[in-house]
């Protein structure tokens, strides 16, 4: 009983929100849909993954792509012959991350958030203390991106090297955080898992590893 009106009133979101993403208004869609979502049991594989689906498309329009994303990729897990599998492959790069206009771009995103998460899930509540603390570190990173860059091995390599690189790459940011064993043991884990990228996905997606449990996630999923 619960569960139908659960799932009434989750349709009910769902069309409002649709409603509201036809109108240009985003910001109302995306509350509607996140409701809609919350409410679907997770035994309704289809309307839930239709549900993640326009979640990303409202994501989207907000410029919210980390969550978008994330969303996205969840939705094609869900039901694999739909449009939103169409879409997620049509959208992603070999990173498993929005498309940027260029592969630069897209090496630069892939980095950028690798580098600014492994900082940031050393700090307390994964957040910068302050703005200087941000753009310091930034700096950093992207000073170190340049370098890489330009190195002529690099640009030879293919995405799933590219990405271990980014992976082993540590730079040593002064005075604001010290690495623990325990988080550089973490770390080599999780690079471990990471190593056949290019692979098709252990969990039986179809999909590359690098665009599916292996993609690169972006700071707003910390
Ligand atoms: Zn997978």
């Amino acid at each position: 009983m619960k569960t139908t009106s659960g799932a009434n009133k989750a349709s009910i979101f769902l069309r409002k929100g649709l409603h509201e993403l036809a109108r240009h208004r985003p910001a109302t869609a995306l509350a509607l849909l996140r409701k809609s979502v919350e409410l679907i049991p997770p035994s309704c594989e289809s309307e839930l993954s239709k549900a993640l689906y326009w979640l990303s498309i409202a994501l989207l329009r907000m410029d919210q792509r980390d969550l978008a994303v994330k969303s996205l990729a969840n939705a094609q897990k869900l039901r694999r012959q739909s449009y939103a599998r169409k879409f997620y492959v049509r959208n992603v790069n070999e990173y498993g991350m929005i498309k940027r206009p260029t592969k630069e771009l897209d090496d630069l995103y892939a980095f950028v958030s690798i580098q600014l998460s492994s900082y940031l899930l050393k700090r307390s509540n994964h957040r910068f203390g302050s703005e200087a603390e941000h753009s310091a570190v930034l700096k950093l990173i992207l000073e170190t991106w340049k370098r890489l860059k330009e190195s002529d091995e690099f640009k030879n390599l293919e995405c799933g090297e590219k990405l271990s690189i980014f992976r082993k790459l540590k730079i040593d940011f002064p005075n604001f955080s010290a690495y623990t064993a325990g988080l550089r043991y973490g770390e080599r884990q999780m690079l471990h898992a990471t190593i056949d990228n290019g692979r098709t996905c252990f969990c039986g997606s179809g999909l590359p590893h690098m665009q599916c449990c292996g993609r690169v996630r972006g700071l707003a999923e910390l």
